[in-house]
């Protein structure tokens, strides 16, 4: 009796060992499904390739950018602990803010959704354990969407749970990272799931660098990552913070900021043309625009007529087309009353309108038979100025 449970306890532990060094087992996370030939933190899936990255490169912000971290003691004040009523006792030291295990993880003060965000992180140089276990942390974009931080540089684990992957969910395309303890240069392009009436539209992505490589392309968010379980995919809170993961290791960060990126629509025609309506109503927009601009124009109807023919190309309505033939008719009607000696000023002039007239008519904007559009053309004809005019 004794030994077998000496015999089982040896099992055990053998069990425990391959799976800290393999990452992951066939019985860990939720299994295989129709869509996902991978288990979660599936050892048997394939270890992203190593891509060694060029030289490190500073990367200042940009002007635009919203600072979260630059190295100094004051930026500290741009984050608070991720559990309200905490201290946050995270440090500065050497111009990195560092993590201090066991004291919980931290979030930005300032919430955010879709972005570009930019951030340095470096493991401990000493490595302690395997697998998961070295430099582990985590940026949780939106507060919910985990890009791993651990050291992988030599350090195999389960490709979903591999540093710079969508934890769970997504594999980097390579292993880009530079030697333990030295800084990884992280970018990252964020967009959050688009849903209406319940509908996804999109179900948002994250494209992202590490040290100049790309490991995520587009890469599709399958909602709020978790760990061990299938997360599904679903709405995002429309803004939320940037968390930086307290996961027991002194990981270091620095150099962080973000640029806001423009809300999509969902018309916004982000995997595709746009639909036929949003198309319409966007062009009308522009139309409106420019046929405003127009009617402000004045003592110059010829720039008036061009503006006016503008809008045309976006929205024809036979109010505008009127207003087109009038001023046309008008200007035909001054090009024809200057004395032929000083009609060769007006060449360069007549050309473009002409050259306008042509590509209406090329685009079915306008008729081909209109009225000043034919008149030019004998002019031009008459004058040679029609000569290598497209
Ligand atoms: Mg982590």
């Amino acid at each position: 009796m004794e030994k077998a449970s000496v015999f089982i306890q040896a099992i055990v532990l053998s069990f425990v060992a391959v799976m800290a060094q393999a990452g992951g087992a066939p019985f860990y996370g939720d299994p295989p499904d129709a869509h996902h030939p991978w288990a979660i933190h599936d050892r048997n899936r394939p270890q992203p390739p190593r891509v060694e990255p060029g030289p490190i490169q500073p990367c200042p912000q940009p002007a635009d950018a919203i600072l979260l971290f630059d190295g100094t003691a004051s930026s500290l004040t741009n984050w608070v602990p991720e559990k309200e009523g905490r201290e946050l006792k995270w440090i500065v030291r050497d111009g990195a803010l560092e993590c201090v295990p066991r004291t919980g993880s931290i979030c930005s003060k300032a919430e955010f959704g879709d972005c570009r965000l930019h951030i340095e992180w470096a493991a401990p140089k000493e490595v302690v354990g395997v697998s998961q276990e070295p430099g582990n942390s985590g940026i949780f974009l939106d507060g919910k969407v985990e890009i791993q931080v651990l050291d992988n540089y030599n350090n195999p684990t389960y490709a979903d749970g591999f540093a710079c992957s969508i934890y769970g969910v997504c594999p980097p395309l390579a292993n880009a990272l530079r030697p333990s303890g030295e800084f990884q240069q992280i970018d990252i392009t964020f967009r959050r799931p688009i849903y209406k009436d319940g509908k996804c539209i999109d179900p948002g992505y994250v494209t992202e660098t590490c040290n100049g490589v790309l490991v995520l392309d587009k890469a599709q968010l399958e909602g709020p990552t978790g760990h061990k379980t299938r997360t599904k995919p679903g709405s995002l809170p429309e803004m939320g913070p940037l968390k930086l993961q307290d996961h027991r290791c002194a990981v270091r960060f620095r150099n962080i900021w973000y640029q806001p990126l423009p809300a999509r629509e969902p018309e916004a025609g982000i995997h595709g043309p746009l639909s036929v309506e949003a198309t319409a109503a966007q062009r009308k927009a522009t139309a409106v625009r420019i046929r405003e601009d127009a009617a402000k124009i004045s003592n110059n109807p010829l720039e008036q007529m061009l503006r006016y023919a503008e809008a045309l190309v976006y929205e024809k309505d036979d109010a505008t087309c009127q207003k087109v033939e009038q001023l046309a008719t008008q200007y035909l009607e001054e090009l024809k009353k200057i004395p032929a000696n000083k009609l060769s000023a007006q060449k360069s002039k007549a050309r473009s309108v002409l050259q306008v007239f042509r590509y209406l008519a090329k685009h079915k904007i306008i008729s081909s038979d209109f009225g000043p559009c034919k008149e030019l053309e004998t002019l031009a004809h008459t004058q040679g100025w029609d000569k290598d005019l497209k």
